[in-house]
């Protein structure tokens, strides 16, 4: 199964610690499946300074998480949902809503 989430989605965590939160996503990892989702599996790191800009410490970041692990917001009837695809007239994928089955783009 590919990754039905691009980026901009805005998806729902359904399992894991952040279950349940909302956010959206930032960058899409589509050979390892995951996806980066604003506020969603937070890690800390420790940074070495690399400049007088960058200053060592701990920062807080977000970690990937599997794609599987959220579902679609979807932007036309605001439920979460899962999507299938269509292929259009013009060859061009898009991905219908299964809740409302409108397409979203
Ligand atoms: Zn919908």
């Amino acid at each position: 199964m590919g990754v039905r989430i691009r980026k901009e989605d805005t998806v729902i965590v359904i399992s894991g610690k952040d279950k349940g939160k909302i956010g959206k996503v930032k960058k899409v990892l589509p050979d390892k499946g995951r996806i980066l989702v604003e506020g969603v599996n937070i890690v800390k790191r420790h940074m070495r300074a690399r400049s007088a800009e960058q200053p060592s410490g701990i920062i807080q970041m977000e970690a990937p998480i599997h794609a599987s692990n959220v579902k679609l917001i979807c932007p036309l009837c605001g439920e979460a949902t899962m999507v299938s695809f269509v292929v259009k007239e013009n060859g061009e994928k898009s991905r219908v809503c299964k809740k409302c089955g409108k397409e979203i783009d």
